[in-house]
């Protein structure tokens, strides 16, 4: 068996001790001679994994009694929806695009109301965050929206927007438990799962209790209330459960590796790694203003389309996979979310290096 380094913006990398032990709790979890997928979502075992997920969850955010934590399905996409319907009670909110993911929860919002576009960096390819200190924020509106971390094009907000008092929804997909956050800074967050803490189809919000109420959109789906999902603990129906034992597993590694300040070290430690040979390299270039840059997902390319496409080829061989950047953007783009060893961004550099010199 090899296991190759893969760059995946995801579904991403998981890290291989989960990996092994949920292989050998396939057949008999913990003595109760079935697998966890095989198990009642009522069960005491299953009660136990993901009231402990919770709480392990809680223990790594640090995650306030006020707010509460959502297990739930239909991807990162779904929330795109379920944030107007539970959130825009004067129909209006406040959109910051930064990418693709922003512009399309902005897009879903106009569904349902008047979506505001109140800043965006489309003018330089969403190279940068734009400046959030002074937005043209009003008082009907309900909430501000962003994407914290821009998968496709590798920016981060490193400093939050100031939002004149409105609740802040923010999309962490891509930077959930990397490293630290205050909570307490967000009205509502929330995470797809599959790109850095466990398999597709879970989403993970942690909304503050305020904000959930029976008062949604008309029309607004049993399922889509938050309200729904806070009053039954995630347990309203079947919940993707095997999925969750997951995530549960990740967050009980992530606080074996010393929880996220450590994490956050880390991950600093290696993408320092890729972004410094970037800044170096006279073949290879960052595409990202360097204040704004990710320590998750990092873009990068040649300036040929012709030597990008040699490169994914190569390091695939090389056994350094799906480097290859998102399909809008071309170019390369190498995803170092948490369970991505320092071996593996040490080997891309070194690969890096190695076709710098044969192809320069
Ligand atoms: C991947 C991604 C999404 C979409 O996730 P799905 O689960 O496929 O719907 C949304 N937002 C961000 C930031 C992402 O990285």
């Amino acid at each position: 068996m090899a296991r190759i380094y893969n760059f995946s913006a995801g579904p991403a990398v998981l890290p291989e001790e989960v990996l092994k032990e949920a292989a050998a709790e396939m057949l008999d979890y913990n003595g109760t001679g079935m697998s966890v997928m095989e198990m009642s979502h009522r069960s005491k075992a299953y009660d136990t994994i993901i009231k402990e997920a919770e709480q392990d969850l809680r223990d790594l955010l640090n995650i306030p009694e006020n707010y509460k934590v959502l297990f739930l399905q239909g991807g990162a996409s779904l929330v795109f929806a379920s944030v107007p319907m539970n959130l825009m009670k004067n129909r209006k909110a406040g959109y910051i695009l930064t990418g693709q993911w922003a512009k399309k929860a902005f897009a879903e919002a106009k569904i349902y109301g008047e979506a505001v576009e109140l800043a965006s960096s489309a003018d330089k390819t969403f190279s940068y965050i734009p400046d959030c200190s002074d937005l043209p924020i009003t008082d009907d509106m309900d909430y501000v929206y962003i994407c914290e971390n821009n998968t496709i094009y590798g920016t981060k907000f490193h400093t939050l927007p100031d939002t004149k008092g409105k609740p802040l929804v923010a999309d962490l997909s891509s930077c959930f438990l990397s490293e630290p956050i205050d909570v307490t800074k967000y009205g509502m967050l929330y995470a797809g799962v599959q790109k850095n803490v466990g398999p597709a189809g879970v989403q993970i919000v942690i909304i503050r209790e305020d904000l959930i109420s029976d008062e949604c959109l008309p029309g607004t789906p049993t399922m889509m209330k938050y309200k729904t999902h806070a009053d039954n603990d995630s347990l309203y129906n079947t919940p993707p459960t095997y999925g969750i034992y997951i995530c549960g597993k990740v967050f009980k590694w992530l606080k074996k590796m010393g929880g996220l300040q450590a994490m956050k070290e880390y991950n600093e430690k290696k993408a320092k790694i890729l972004y410094d040979f970037l800044d170096e390299s006279k073949l290879f270039k960052g595409t990202v203003r360097k204040e704004d840059r990710s320590l998750m997902n990092v873009p990068f390319v040649t300036g040929n389309e012709e030597l990008d496409a040699k490169f994914v080829k190569e390091a695939k061989a090389a056994g350094l996979e799906s480097l290859k950047g998102h399909r809008t953007v071309g170019g390369m783009r190498a995803s170092i979310y948490n369970a991505m060893p320092m071996e593996g961004v040490e080997k891309l550099v070194e690969f890096m290096k190695k076709f710098e010199k044969e192809n320069l």
